[in-house]
């Protein structure tokens, strides 16, 4: 990576009224995920009914923030030319401790990392934003 994170200039997620607890909570560095009142199984990305059971008794509760990398990529050609300073960067998918997975940007603070490496939720300011990452460990 060659730019500070915090340098970048990139377009911020999309926030809906579904996903507000979820953006909400990574600006005060907690990672919120839904869970069902009724099958009892965590849900990620946020949903009106649960993907499980199809019961509309999803809650928001805190995730442990702890995970391991299911699969990874690094980017070096991104889809938004705000990123082109930080390349080449990694992105994965995080299989979090709960059960499901999350795409999320992983800072590798240049350790090579492999399938299966533990993960830990990290809030990171990119741009003029908190964005949900994680680290190694
Ligand atoms: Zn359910």
């Amino acid at each position: 990576m060659t730019a500070s994170l915090q340098e970048l200039s990139v377009p911020g997620p999309t926030v809906t009224a579904l996903t507000e607890p979820f953006w909400e909570a990574v600006k005060s560095g907690r990672l919120m995920i839904q869970h069902c009142d009724s099958c009892e199984r965590s849900v990620f990305y946020p949903r009106a009914i649960c993907p499980h059971c199809w019961v509309d008794a999803l809650t928001w509760t805190e995730a442990s923030g702890r995970g391991k990398l299911k699969s990874f990529s690094q980017v070096w050609k991104p889809g938004h030319p705000g990123w082109i300073p930080a390349t080449p960067y990694l992105v994965g998918l995080v299989e979090l401790s709960e059960g499901p997975t999350m795409l999320s940007h992983i800072l590798t603070e240049g350790a090579q990392v492999a399938v299966g490496d533990a993960l830990h939720f990290a809030p990171t300011q990119i741009g003029d934003r908190i964005l949900p990452c994680f680290k190694m460990g």
